[in-house]
């Protein structure tokens, strides 16, 4: 109850509210009042008739009539249903009523009662007309304007490629003109995507910094609220506010972009989908709106890319997909180095520390770095140290480990590194004209435990040779997990490459006339036969078996050179194409 007056931003609202409480009191006391009438015998009453002491008489259907005698008070009796009840009194010069005493003690109270009710009514209705137009303004959007462009590249340590991506956006920023003289059309908005703490506001506040304007940044959740069309509303107010600040140009920082702009599916539909398709549309709208001449760019983050509306990731839009992964063990130290740097600094073996912090975020590794600060200081050392660090590694970690298991076990490591180097190792083998640009065992978005990306060569066709390579290349992962751990201890993590690898197999036998269970028959035209398809499972097992076979024997031809990329893989966690070509060199 407390809290209810609290939010009731007008007080004046209580004045009612107590005279509503006040006469509804009073007439529960006069109804309680009026249903302990006195009583009196149908002869107490005669005997009244007689002595001429009566004034009027209440007649209605009830058992009980009412009578009051002339000096006001009013008694009941029983109701004795003569027709000529009403004749005799009438003689005896007494008024007869055929309803019951209007009683004037209930007309006032009920009156002020019903005028308290209006006016509570009345008053929260403004009120909550007051609250909602209060949300409304622009100023309420909170939306942190950074002037002061003090976040530039040097503040975003390691995301190297991703820095690389933006470059030519703040450049764009920095004169619109050049590019439009070009009839370039630079992308409106640019998808950032990535685990939390990865520096995806870092890096969209440095590009504002670099190219020298304004920067505003919002949340997803802002938009979304209890009164439909206030996140649309929003919306076209945010970017009046971008567009008309003194430079015209800005960046525009959504984060949680999600919160607008996830998947429509069917099972939601319903409820707070309507307010978000609204926020969504506006977004759309203004985005398809602003002229690419101006300077103008919206940056949106997010931690899923594939949870968002296709709609918002079409050509025009979010055009640009950046992905920021969790750092490496070099960009790591060039994270700590950089949280270091405002700092005194003591005997820190910077190196060790980046070993250490796998699989951190580099807001985690701020953390660290600021938890060891602190720690020294309340000791009044005159530098951070490693024993401060240490101290701070395990507040955080006893602190992130509850909550998630992104502090992974050095066995785990070690699995993830040789799967990995086996796809490598087999796709070096198999097809070296293939350039793998990059083995990583530091997990992306999607949850995996690393990948394995390589440039497929361009050709129109995909032979039979080159798909039963890839089916290898697909093995090498689980085939190292084999050779080197033991049949026992093979792993879950070959899932996603078995269904793959199941696909091509599949699709060579049944529908590329690659096998000989069917020829070159295609299995969509059978199926209308309704055949025996076992034969056709038995083969695809064959296929796939024998792939496994030789996959298996080019990784125990070349175990050394295994256990060697995958040692550089785990000291370094990912690996370019420059590293495998020097290794390819010792390997010979
Ligand atoms: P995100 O938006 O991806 O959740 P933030 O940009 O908010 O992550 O990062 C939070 C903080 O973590 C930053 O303010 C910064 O102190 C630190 N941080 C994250 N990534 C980096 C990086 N690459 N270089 C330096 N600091 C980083
Ligand atoms: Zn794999």
């Amino acid at each position: 109850m407390k809290n209810i007056i609290k939010n009731i931003k007008n007080k004046f609202i209580l004045i009612p509210i107590f005279t509503f409480i006040l006469s509804l009191s009073f007439l529960i006391f006069i109804s309680y009042k009026n249903n302990s009438m006195d009583y009196k015998s149908y002869t107490l009453f005669q005997k009244d008739l007689l002595d001429k002491r009566i004034s009027t008489v209440y007649i209605t259907d009830n058992p009980k009539i009412r009578i009051k005698l002339k000096d006001g008070s009013i008694y009941e009796t029983d109701n004795p249903r003569t027709p000529n009840i009403k004749q005799t009194l009438l003689e005896n010069n007494i008024l007869v009523s055929e309803d019951y005493p209007a009683n004037s003690k209930q007309i006032y109270p009920g009156t002020l009662m019903l005028l308290s009710v209006i006016s509570i009514i009345f008053m929260a209705v403004k009120n909550s007309e007051k609250v909602s137009k209060k949300t409304l303004p622009i100023d309420s959007l909170e939306t942190t304007v950074v002037k002061d462009f003090n976040y530039t590249f040097e503040n975003v340590a390691g995301n190297e490629e991703a820095k690389e991506s933006v470059k030519d956006v703040v450049d764009f920023l920095k004169n619109p003109e050049k590019y439009t003289s070009y009839g370039a059309r630079m992308p409106k908005g640019i998808m950032l995507y990535g685990q939390p703490g990865t520096g995806k506001t870092l890096l969209a506040k440095a590009v504002a910094g670099e190219a020298n304007v304004p920067f505003y940044a919002v949340s997803g959740s802002d938009f979304i609220q209890i009164y439909v069309g206030v996140g649309a509303s929003r919306i076209r107010q945010l970017f009046k506010k971008a567009r008309n600040n003194s430079t015209g140009k800005a960046v525009i920082f959504i984060d949680e972009i999600d919160a607008i702009g996830k998947k429509r599916d069917g099972s939601n539909s319903s409820g707070g989908s309507d307010e978000r398709d609204q926020t969504l549309n506006a977004l759309l709208t203004e985005m398809s709106g602003f002229n690419e001449k101006k300077g103008i760019v919206v940056i949106a983050a997010t931690n899923r890319l594939d949870m968002l509306d296709p709609a918002l990731l079409r050509p025009g839009r979010f055009d640009r997909h950046i992905e920021i992964t969790l750092p490496d063990i070099s960009s790591r130290k060039k994270i700590i180095a950089l949280h270091l740097n405002n700092k005194p600094v003591g005997n820190l073996n910077l190196h060790e520390w980046a070993q250490k912090t796998s699989y951190f975020s580099g807001a985690k590794i701020e953390n660290l770095v600021n938890e060891a600060a602190i720690i020294a200081c309340k000791e009044n050392s005159r530098a951070i140290e490693d024993t401060h660090m240490d101290r701070a590694f395990s507040i955080i970690l006893a602190g992130y480990e509850k909550k998630n298991r992104d502090y992974i076990k050095d066995t785990d490591k070690k699995i993830t590194a040789y799967h990995e180097v086996g796809h490598a190792l087999v796709s070096l083998k198999v097809l070296p004209n293939e350039k793998i640009s990059k083995v990583t065992i530091i997990p992306s978005t999607n949850g995996v435990g690393g990948y394995t990306l390589s440039i497929p060569e361009d050709k129109l066709y995909e032979n039979k040779d080159y798909l039963k390579k890839r089916i290898m290349i697909l093995l090498g992962g689980r085939a190292a997990e084999e050779v080197i751990f033991g049949s026992n201890y093979i792993t879950t993590g070959a899932h996603n490459d078995l269904q793959r690898s199941t696909h091509i197999a599949f699709n060579m036998i049944t529908q590329y006339g690659m096998g000989e269970t069917l020829g070159l028959l295609n299995m969509q035209e059978l199926m209308k036969l309704n055949i025996n398809q076992d034969k056709i499972i038995e083969e695809c097992k064959k296929l796939i078996d024998s792939m496994y076979y030789h996959t298996k024997n080019i990784i125990i031809e070349n175990r050394p050179y295994l256990k060697k990329i995958t040692e550089l893989l785990i000291e370094k966690e990912t690996l370019y194409a420059k590293d495998l070509d020097n290794l390819k060199l010792i390997s010979k």
